[in-house]
């Protein structure tokens, strides 16, 4: 049986995970699940699947979880450092869905110890990507991607060479808002922004798709997944999702990744690789779709994926400020004190008032200072926004 841990397990991939886990008893073993506020999905699933360990993040919802787990011997615990000494415990396979940079450090902490680790939270490698694939290199870990992108081209480039990648593309739907005329964006709220036309997601991510912040996040996750050149990268809109991502090689040949809208084909991937094995995914009938679109991103609409380019021209740790600036941003939006529009002058202003911070941006990559741009963009973005920006 393999050891498996999940992380965020009572978000969307993480139930997504559960789903496929629970269906094959005999397969797996958990250790620990890990979730936030959800102490009554959390415990349930943990008794469901039997697992050693239920870890809430917050300190003070620990009674509520022991009482949801009494008497089932699922061990209960709270908090950063019971998140910690779950990463800790061998695990054959983790899952990382906790969402923001929030999910660094169990991450890091799974790899330190050798697990593989199914990365969701593309937080991890914006905010310290050469760390992480650093740390699971020197530990003989292995990184497997499971934004639907990665794993797509992931999937695409079993068998090549990196030396004849041309180009990688990756798409997005557009978001709730591809078609709304810009005047408009401004005035855009919490629940329209909620609503993905393809994807059923976290609300978080949701929003970031709207802005095309998730997006962004997703080019620099490629950049430090793959460690290829930023001109390399492209981002193609895609109303449909259902082509996730292509590869170009120098021979000209474009490798597309299609299938449905589903998370579990990705988790489902990492989880069962270097194998495939059936999954309870729908499969797409391409004659009933019949068509596909396909057109560039318009910069004046997505301004998020400006400051991605920035970021990458910028280097060091400016991923941790734009991911930090990009969630207070996304808080503040959230408890309707910004506007939608908002969010990309914020992260905008916070770049360029730490970029030439040399002290903290170019500062080594270690887990210390990945914290300190991390508090210092929560710092400034705060600030901008209490200042009516
Ligand atoms: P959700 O918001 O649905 O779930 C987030 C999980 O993290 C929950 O278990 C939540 O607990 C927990 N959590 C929230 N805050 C903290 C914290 N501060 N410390 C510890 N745990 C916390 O997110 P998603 O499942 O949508 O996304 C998870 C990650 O996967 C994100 O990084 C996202 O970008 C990425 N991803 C998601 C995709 C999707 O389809 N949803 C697709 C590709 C990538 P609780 O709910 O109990 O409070």
């Amino acid at each position: 049986m393999r050891k498996v841990s999940i992380f965020g397990a009572t978000g969307s991939i993480g139930q997504s995970t559960i789903d496929l886990i629970a269906r094959e008893p005999d397969g797996f073993d958990v250790v620990a699940l890990s979730g936030g506020r959800n102490i009554a999905r959390l415990a349930e699933d943990a008794i469901r699947l039997k697992a050693d360990l239920a870890v809430t993040a917050h300190e003070e919802l620990l009674g509520d979880l022991q009482d949801a787990l009494s008497g089932s011997g699922v061990q209960a615990a709270a908090g950063e450092l019971a998140l910690m000494e779950a990463a800790e415990r061998p695990a054959d396979w983790v899952m990382s869905a906790i969402v923001g940079a929030a999910g660094l450090k169990p991450g890091l902490r799974a790899v330190e110890h050798g697990a593989t680790l199914a990365l969701a939270n593309k937080e991890s490698l914006v905010t310290a990507g050469s760390l992480l694939m650093e740390t699971a290199k020197t530990h003989g870990a292995t990184v497997l991607p499971v934004d639907s992108e990665h794993s797509a081209v992931f999937q695409a480039l079993v068998g090549e060479e990196m030396e004849a990648v041309e180009r990688i593309i990756i798409t997005a739907s557009g978001g709730a808002f591809r078609n709304w005329p810009l005047e408009k964006l401004a005035e855009a709220t919490v629940e329209q922004a909620s609503q993905h036309p393809n994807w059923d997601m976290g609300q978080r991510i949701t929003i970031d798709s709207a802005s095309m912040f998730n997006k962004a996040l997703e080019v620099i996750e490629t950049r430090e997944y793959f460690g290829i050149n930023p001109e390399m990268i492209e981002v193609l809109v895609h109303p449909e999702s259902l082509v996730h991502a292509l590869v170009r090689f120098r021979d000209g040949a474009l490798m597309a990744h299609l299938g449905v809208s589903d998370m579990r084909h990705a988790i489902g991937y990492a989880l069962n690789w270097p194998e495939r094995a059936d999954l309870p995914v729908d499969r797409l009938d391409l004659a009933q779709i019949g068509q596909l679109n396909f057109s560039a991103p318009d910069i004046v609409r997505y301004p998020a994926l400006r400051l991605a380019r920035d970021v990458m021209t910028r280097g060091g740790l400016s991923g941790a400020v734009f991911n930090a600036a990009k969630e207070i941003a996304l808080d503040a939006f959230i408890a309707r004190r910004v506007k939608f529009t908002a969010m990309t002058v914020v992260v905008d202003k916070v770049l360029s008032a730490l970029e030439s911070d040399l002290g903290l941006i170019d500062a080594e990559m270690t887990l210390d200072n990945v914290a300190a741009a991390d508090h210092m963009a929560r710092i400034r973005a705060t600030e901008f926004i209490a200042a009516g920006l």
